[in-house]
């Protein structure tokens, strides 16, 4: 299969002042020099901590932040140089569905008119094929046709989400970006939404970006997962590899933390605590990012930062252990 999407060499920043209006100008690397593809039909999860970078990431392939540097490829498009018609084109390609389905619904909209807003301002169709649409996608995420008059208040937390995938499918994306999609949602539902995502990957032939803050969230739903810390990649390999065999410090703890089902592996598995706090984004220290909470750490790490390196099957891991 094809790479759909191609992220290379990905930098976000913003500017922060310290020191009061005289202060000098310093920057918070969000997201700091990421590369990675998804293929065709596929689901990469990004995973880590929240200010990892993750959803800026997310954001910034989607344009609803501005890149400082690298490039993004959807297919052959640069989609960081896009402009104008171009641009409209694209947002019909890549579609969201956000983390609370509570505050991402217009509230005075019924469900009808939010499923068919991108299509309202996203493409040239008439209010007949549009209506037709609308009909399919409620069926297609298993919301009844009269729900359609309803607003956003009188459904569950979960029918508000199936309305939020139903909207992101409306322009029949080539790819959509899933922003925690179940991390508000109880357990019993986020099972059925995972579950209705993965439907509609295999019935639609979707590409999705995953983005979550919990591995065992997207276990069963990734082919590949990139765990993020900091701004950067650290670990990045096929779902088989990363949950049986973790390389680095920081995976192997929230792995520790996932629970199994597996009696046995339940038996064994010790929760690997990581102490202390992250180091501030905008003053990081010189050598490895995760070096003072990381129970591994040696001198090296806190002199030289570890690079992203792939083994031969494509694993890759930024670690000095591994080197
Ligand atoms: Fe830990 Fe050192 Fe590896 Fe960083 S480079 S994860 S500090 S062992």
């Amino acid at each position: 299969m094809s790479d759909l999407l191609n992220v290379d060499n990905l930098t976000v920043r913003f500017e922060v002042k310290r020191g009061g209006s005289w202060g000098r100008k310093s920057y918070l690397y969000a997201v700091d020099d990421i590369s990675f593809a998804v293929k065709k039909g596929e689901t990469l999860a990004i995973v880590g901590e929240s200010g990892s970078g993750k959803t800026t990431a997310a954001l910034a392939v989607a344009r609803l932040v501005k890149a400082h540097s690298g490039s993004v490829h959807l297919g052959d498009e640069d989609i960081l140089q896009t402009q104008d018609e171009d641009l409209r084109a694209f947002r019909q390609k890549v579609q969201f569905i956000f983390q609370d389905p509570y505050s991402s619904l217009n509230p005075r909209q019924r469900a009808e008119a939010i499923v068919r807003e991108p299509l309202d301002s996203l493409s040239n169709k008439s209010l007949a094929e549009k209506t037709q649409i609308v009909e399919g996608l409620f069926e297609a995420v298993g919301l009844r046709p009269e729900q359609q008059r309803l607003f956003p208040h009188q459904f569950s937390g979960g029918q508000r989400q199936r309305i939020g995938i139903a909207r992101a499918l409306a322009t029949q994306p080539e790819l959509i970006i899933c922003d925690e999609p179940v991390s508000a949602l109880d357990v019993a539902v986020q099972a059925q939404i995972l579950n209705l995502l993965r439907k509609l990957q295999k019935d639609f032939g979707l590409t999705y970006l995953f983005i979550s803050h919990d591995l065992g969230v997207v276990q069963h739903m990734s082919d590949s997962i990139a765990v993020m810390y900091m701004g950067r990649i650290v670990e990045h390999a096929d779902r088989m590899s990363l949950f049986t065999a973790p390389r680095h410090p920081y995976t192997q703890a929230l792995l520790s933390a996932v629970p199994t089902v597996d009696r046995v592996k339940r038996a064994s598995q010790k929760r690997i605590l990581i102490p202390g706090d992250p180091p501030d984004p905008v003053n990081l220290p010189k050598g490895c990012r995760f070096a003072n909470r990381c129970p591994m750490a040696q001198e090296l790490c806190h002199q030289q930062e570890p690079e992203l390196r792939s083994d031969d099957n494509g694993h890759r891991t930024a670690c000095h252990l591994l080197s």
